[in-house]
């Protein structure tokens, strides 16, 4: 017996099994029959149209088709979605898996395509302690927790000369749920996440490059190559772009709006005896900021830290340097830095990417929804990248599961889930804008907790985005306090040392 349709139209059949007693292309090149045997979980909500005279119908490449339904009384012809999936997921980063996982486990055939064969490198490799939450729902947290990553219990912030700094220890938020999150080394962790949407159900097709997409009113059609140069076409009702920076629908229909201030370019390798801090927080982000860039120091694995330096993509290439030669000067300029990689070795090569926040215009477009860094990427200051993948590829992925339960084509479920993602991309977004500027820098890094403020951005920090009013006013309050810090200073002002 075959698990399948739900139906498209008439009514909804959330659990309707078939046997299908005969498929296959018959006659016209594209047209296949189904005969079919259908067993009705329930009584179909709403009469459907009365039996045609044919056993069996021809099902029309375009989408839907009709079934001969046999198992039940009454003789019905159903319309029914022919499309061999119901989702189609492009990207398997934190994103696609996440939604591919919701929805394989809501019962639904999820075809997942992956360009590159995991394991891969990625960039990424700070999680926020509310991940947990979203890890907990997939069936995922106890088989992370066994894989070792280390634990975040905090995150560090440092002016360059090391004369300032402020730690944010997520169990110690009164606003915040969750004590601690993962530091991982992406490509394991992204191989885990794929993995587990593959164990849930979810058909997973590596080394398969999508190039095309394009939808109707029943659905949507997906054409890519494989690796060995094979190209194939697939149907489903829903697709997710979850294509991370290739943004790759984004893109196409010209949705992408660059954020000007932050024009940005990362240099980054692995380290092996970096110094870390004693104790737990030995498995803090440490961000060392200098006066216009700052430094990640992330411990990933043992003996292993990613160290990376975020700067201006325009001053990198004055430099007309290599990216080692910029990192060194850069780690040299600053007396925080030199001391933490003292004794470091590098592990891997220097890797350079972009780094330039941007933001899709639309989340959404007709039987599509895009996901994490396809629907918008911010500048990684706070780590806030894998959490936004995953927490939006979540309500997506609902959204998408709702749509196909009621038969429609989601639009309006789509609207509210891009209400929501521009919510906290928002956040994190005007936090990033004003980490650049010195006076946020000036409260920031000491923070009294007056008010409650510095609770409140502990809780942001962690990734707290339905703390409600409670949270926002405190922030509202925060970004007031630095306005009024760039006007009328009341707290003591942060120099950087020139550097030659
Ligand atoms: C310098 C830098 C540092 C960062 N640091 C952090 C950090 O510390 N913490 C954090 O949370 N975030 C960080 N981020 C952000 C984080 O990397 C992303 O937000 C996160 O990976 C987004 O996940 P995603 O699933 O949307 O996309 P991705 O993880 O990028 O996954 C997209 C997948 O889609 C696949 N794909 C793309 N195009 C196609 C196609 N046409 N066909 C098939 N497959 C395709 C790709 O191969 C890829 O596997 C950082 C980003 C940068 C640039």
């Amino acid at each position: 017996m075959t698990r399948l349709f739900s139906l498209s139209r008439g009514g909804t059949l959330r659990r309707t099994w078939v046997s299908l007693l005969e498929t296959g292309p018959r006659e016209a090149r594209d047209e296949q029959v189904f005969v079919a045997s259908v067993t009705f979980c329930k009584k179909p909500p709403v009469p459907l149209e009365p039996i045609e005279a044919v056993p069996g119908c021809a099902m029309s490449r375009a989408a839907a088709c009709r079934v001969l339904v046999i198992g039940s009384r009454a003789r019905y012809t159903c319309r029914v979605s022919e499309q061999a999936h119901d989702v189609i997921v492009i990207g398997g980063g934190p994103g696609g898996s996440c939604a591919a996982t919701v929805l394989a486990k809501a019962g639904r055939r999820v075809l997942l395509l992956e360009r590159e064969k995991f394991p891969r490198f990625h960039v990424g490799e700070s999680l926020l302690p509310y991940n947990h939450a979203i890890f907990e729902e997939l069936g995922l947290l106890p088989i992370l927790e066994k894989a070792g990553f280390p634990a975040k219990r905090g995150a560090q912030f440092h002016i360059a000369d090391g004369s300032k700094g402020t730690a944010f220890v997520f169990g110690k938020g009164r606003f915040t749920r969750h004590p601690a999150a993962f530091q991982v080394e992406r490509s394991r962790f992204d191989e885990i996440l794929l993995r587990h949407a593959e164990s849930c159900g979810a058909e997973v097709r590596e080394e398969f490059s999508v190039k095309r997409t394009a939808n109707d009113a029943d659905g949507v059609e997906v054409e890519g190559i494989g690796r060995d140069g094979s190209r194939a076409t697939f149907r489903a009702r829903f697709l997710v772009d979850a294509t991370g920076r290739d943004n790759l629908t984004g893109n196409r229909d010209g949705l992408r709006d660059m954020n000007p201030k932050l024009r940005k370019l990362a240099v980054f390798a692995h380290f092996s005896g970096v110094r870390l801090d004693p104790g737990t927080a030995g498995g803090d982000t440490v961000i060392v900021r200098l006066e216009n860039k700052w430094f990640w120091v992330i411990p990933v694995g043992v003996d292993k830290v990613s160290v990376g330096v975020v700067m201006e993509r325009d001053e990198f290439a004055a430099a007309k340097s290599t990216p080692g030669e910029v990192f060194e000067r850069w780690r040299d300029s600053s007396v925080a830095m030199k001391e933490r990689l003292a004794d470091a070795r590098r592990l891997t090569e220097y890797h350079v990417t972009s780094d330039w926040s941007y933001r899709n215009r639309s989340f959404h477009g007709p039987r599509l929804v895009r996901v994490g860094d396809a629907a918008g990427f911010i500048d990684p200051i706070f780590s806030s990248g894998v959490f936004l993948a995953m927490h939006s590829a979540r309500i997506a992925a609902h959204a998408i599961d709702d749509a196909l339960a009621g038969g429609g084509d989601g639009a309006a479920g789509f609207v509210r889930y891009e209400r929501r993602m521009r919510d906290a991309l928002g956040i994190y977004s005007e936090m990033v804008e004003k980490f650049y500027t010195t006076p946020f820098m000036e409260l920031f890094l000491e923070p009294r907790d007056k008010w409650q403020i510095a609770a409140a951005i502990n809780a942001i920090l962690a990734g707290e985005l339905e703390g409600g009013w409670r949270l926002r006013w405190r922030m509202r309050l925060f970004f007031m306090l630095v306005w009024l810090q760039e006007k009328r200073p009341f707290m003591p002002r942060i120099r950087f040392a020139p550097v030659s």
